[in-house]
């Protein structure tokens, strides 16, 4: 892997690449690309960056002000396994050509920001983050849920039930029963090749592989392992991992899906993150209280868990999110911490005694967020509990789910829709803004197309269920 300019441009001799495919992140967390000719690569495409249109960029420019300049990181750089054409791929962050400053909006120099304000505060100089994305491998794209990976799933009023696996050729017997898909052998999982190949290639893509499994979810949830990094590479390595599962599923003629819940009644698809703060080289997060934590550890919890409904604007982004923030599934619903609780939507992972692997997991977010915006959220909220000094209360080490009504009802829980999170961040944000990451209008702009491309069509239009419900009325 290349680490400068330099050493990038040298690959592009030495490995004949023909083209240069330039990547960034959207505000929603979508990759968008443009591919240029080796010739128009040169040592400013590091510095200055290329000229493009940011106008017809999803809740960017307005088009009176529209050039924008991709400036691409040398360390992101590898040669894609998906194209014929010889081609490299580097991810950019985005700068305004007119003054030079990295874009306010965009959201890879957001959290290079979120960092530089850690640094400030004294408190720490790294984070690392571990995103863990899942996802399901269906055989059909049709939105109508009818037939995935070979299942027929019918909602009936006792809930989901598989009808069976049929294969091309006929059914052979092997059915997988409903939440009995983790994780019985070859010939009951049927994906296990595509996620090696998935998990290699990835492993050609700089991303630090390390397993994969099938997920509980019945018709083919499937996660791969990846080693935890910084937090800007953490963010890259999870686009990564979302760009190979993608093609490799394409590759297969099946398609994946990073959505939250896509099976009604079936377990959602997560993107746990673990995340723990470091100083010179000496992780801070590990200590003789609860779990093996620090004081500025447990601050951190205080803080994440008091922001947090308005954290889940950027973690749970979408409406489909609130669908998998239901008990039973193994997703969190209530804001509370605890030691290997799964439960709980902070988990204190056992770390065996070593500091250095003390983190904490935070449970709510999927992976239809912008992993930058997310982890900045999170670390944001986590800061501004450490410099308040935010009690987070007691652990709750019982299965939350087993609780009475009563009690659960002194616990906190997330927001019920996308639309109570971003009310949330209406209301609390200055952990963002105070700070100086994200701007009031960069908050307004997020609500505002938030509400008007997904809370309020979704609203106008008469859902299946209602049928359902009201059709004999
Ligand atoms: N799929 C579960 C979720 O929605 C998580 C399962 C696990 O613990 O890995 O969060
Ligand atoms: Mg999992
Ligand atoms: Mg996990």
């Amino acid at each position: 892997m290349a680490e400068t300019a330099q050493e990038v441009l040298k690959m592009i001799q030495d490995e004949n690449i023909e083209l240069i495919d330039l990547k960034f992140v959207d505000l929603f967390g979508i990759w968008q690309h443009c591919t240029f000719h080796r010739s128009l690569i040169d040592e400013e495409a590091f510095t200055e960056g290329v000229a493009f249109d940011g106008s017809s960029i999803r809740g960017w420019k307005a088009i009176n002000a529209s050039d924008m300049s991709m400036v691409a990181d040398p360390t992101t750089a590898w040669i894609d396994p998906f194209m014929e054409v010889p081609t490299l791929s580097m991810i950019c962050s985005i700068k305004e050509p007119r003054t030079g400053e990295w874009y306010d909006r965009d959201p890879r120099s957001v959290a290079a920001k979120a960092l530089e304000y850690l640094k400030s505060t004294g408190i720490g100089d790294t984070v690392y983050c571990g995103p863990e994305p899942e996802f399901f491998i269906f055989d059909d794209i049709r939105y109508d849920q009818n037939e995935h990976e070979g299942y027929y799933h019918i909602d009936s009023s006792e809930g989901l039930w598989n009808s069976g696996r049929v294969e091309a050729g006929g059914n052979l017997g092997f059915k997988t029963g409903y939440k009995r898909g983790y994780f019985p052998v070859a010939p009951s999982d049927t994906l296990q090749d595509i996620r090696s190949e998935m998990l290699l290639t990835m492993g050609k893509c700089g991303v630090p592989i390390e397993k994969h499994h099938h997920e509980v979810g019945t018709a083919g949830q499937c996660e791969l392992g990846m080693r935890f990094a910084s937090l800007i590479q953490a963010a890259d390595y999870a686009l990564t991992y979302k760009y190979v599962v993608k093609n490799v599923a394409r590759k297969h003629g099946k398609s994946a899906t990073f959505m939250p819940k896509p099976v009604f009644n079936d377990n959602g698809t997560g993107m746990h993150t673990h995340m723990s703060i470091w100083k010179n080289g000496e992780p801070l997060f590990y200590g003789d209280k609860y779990a093996d934590l620090s004081q500025l550890a447990l601050n951190f919890i205080g803080g994440l868990l008091h922001h947090a409904p308005a954290v889940l604007a950027f973690t749970n982004p979408s409406l489909n999110s609130y669908k998998r923030l239901v008990p039973g599934f193994e997703a969190p619903v209530n804001l509370a911490y605890s030691q290997g609780n799964r439960s709980a939507s902070i988990r204190i992972p056992l770390s065996g005694g070593n500091p250095k692997a003390k983190r904490i997991e935070f449970r709510c977010p999927d992976a239809t967020a912008n992993p930058y915006l997310a982890f900045t959220a999170m670390l944001c909220a986590g800061i501004d509990g450490i410099k308040n000094e935010i009690d987070p209360g007691e652990s709750l080490d019982v299965d939350i789910y087993e609780l009475s009504p009563e009690e659960l009802s002194k616990i906190p829980s997330t927001p019920g829709s996308l639309e109570g999170a971003l009310a949330a961040l209406e209301k609390d944000h200055a952990f963002l803004t105070e700070p100086g990451i994200l701007s009031e209008d960069f908050i307004d702009n997020y609500i505002t197309y938030k509400l008007d491309n997904e809370v309020n069509p979704m609203r106008l239009r008469p859902h299946p269920y209602e049928f359902a419900l009201y059709y004999d009325a």
